[in-house]
C-alpha cells in the first residue's frame, strides 16, 4: 500500500517544490513507483517534472470537484521516472468552489483511495497557506516532511504548522504524524544557521532527518530544464542530498516495518 506524504509549510519559498520533486525523482531511480501530486495552483511541481502546466486537459482541480478521475488526469514526468497528477492557475478557485461541497476537507484522500496498490509512494507538493488545499494535503496523508530553512523566523511559523498538524490529527486525519524536518539551503559557514539546526535537534529530537540539503545552484537551475535536480545534474551537492535523503526514508520505513512486524508475530493474537 502506497505511503501518502505531503511536503508542507506555510512559509514561503523555504523547498517544498524541489524536495517533492527531487525526492519523487530520487524514489523513482531507485525502483520506486511514485505518484506526485501537485496540490499548488502556481504548478510548480508540475513544470518542473517536465509537463507544461498550460492548456492541461484535466488536473488536480477536477480531480476534487469530482469532474474527473485521478486515472485519466495524471501525466507522466518523463525526466523523473514518476507520475504527475498536474495542477495550474485553475486550482486557485477551487478554494471557492469546493465550499459548497460536502466533506471538502477529504476530496483528495478520497480520489487516491483507489491507487493505494499502484504506487509505493505518494508525495503532495502543498501550496504557502494553512488553506482548504493545504488540508486535503494533511487529510490525504500518513505522515507530514516539513523542510524548512534554519532561519531565526522559521520557528516561529513552525509553531503555528504544528498546532495545525495536531489539529488535523485530532479532528479529521487519526493518520497524521510528523515524519520529520528536512533542513535545506542550509549553509554551514552560518553560525545563525547551526544555531538554528541545534536548536531543532534539542526540541524535535530524531524527528529531525540527518540529512541536510545544501544551498546548491544546480537544484535552482533544473526546473527551467523541466528537470528534477537529481536528473539534471546527479554529481551536485544538491543532487546528492536528496538521493541520501530518499535512501534515509527507505531506511526509516524498512525498520518501522521490520520492528512492526516483530511485534506482530510475538503477540498472541497473530499466533
Ligand atoms: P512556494 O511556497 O512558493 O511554493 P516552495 O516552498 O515550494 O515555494 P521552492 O520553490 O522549492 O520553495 O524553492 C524556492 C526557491 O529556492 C526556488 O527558486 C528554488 O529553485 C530555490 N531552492 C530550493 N532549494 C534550494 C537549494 N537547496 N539550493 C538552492 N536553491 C534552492
Ligand atoms: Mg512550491
Amino acid at each position: 500500500m502506497a505511503k501518502i506524504f505531503s511536503i508542507a509549510n506555510q512559509k514561503g519559498g523555504v523547498g517544498k517544490t524541489t524536495t517533492t520533486v527531487n525526492l519523487a525523482a530520487a524514489l523513482a531511480a531507485s525502483g520506486q513507483r511514485v505518484l506526485l501530486v501537485d496540490l499548488d495552483p502556481q504548478g510548480n511541481a508540475t513544470m518542473g517534472s517536465g509537463v507544461d502546466k498550460r492548456g492541461l486537459a484535466s488536473s488536480v482541480y477536477q480531480v476534487l470537484l469530482g469532474l474527473c478521475s485521478i486515472a485519466s488526469a495524471r501525466q507522466r514526468s518523463e525526466s523523473g521516472g514518476y507520475d504527475v497528477l498536474p495542477a495550474n492557475r485553475e486550482l486557485a478557485g477551487a478554494e471557492v468552489e469546493m465550499v459548497e461541497i460536502d466533506e471538502r476537507e477529504t476530496r483528495l484522500k478520497r480520489a487516491l483511495k483507489v491507487h493505494e496498490q499502484d504506487y509505493d509512494f505518494i508525495l503532495i507538493d502543498c501550496p504557502p497557506a494553512l488553506s482548504l488545499l493545504t488540508l486535503n494535503g494533511l487529510c490525504a496523508a500518513h505522515g507530514v516532511i516539513i523542510p524548512m530553512q534554519c532561519e531565526y523566523y522559521a520557528l516561529e511559523g513552525l509553531s503555528d504548522l504544528v498546532n495545525t498538524i495536531k489539529q488535523v490529527h485530532r479532528n479529521l486525519n487519526g493518520d497524521l504524524e510528523i515524519i520529520g524536518l528536512l533542513r535545506v539551503m542550509f549553509d554551514p559557514r552560518s553560525t545563525l544557521a547551526l544555531q538554528v539546526s541545534a536548536q531543532l535537534e534539542a526540541h524535535f529530537g530524531d524527528k529531525v532527518f540527518a540529512t541536510l540539503v545544501p544551498r546548491n545552484v544546480r537544484l535552482a537551475e533544473a526546473p527551467s530544464y523541466g528537470m528534477p535536480g537529481v536528473v539534471f545534474d546527479r554529481a551536485s551537492k544538491g543532487a546528492q542530498a536528496y538521493v541520501a535523503f530518499a535512501v534515509e526514508m527507505i531506511e526509516r520505513f524498512r525498520r518501522a516495518e521490520a520492528s512492526q512486524s516483530r511485534a506482530g508475530s510475538s503477540s498472541p493474537a497473530t499466533a
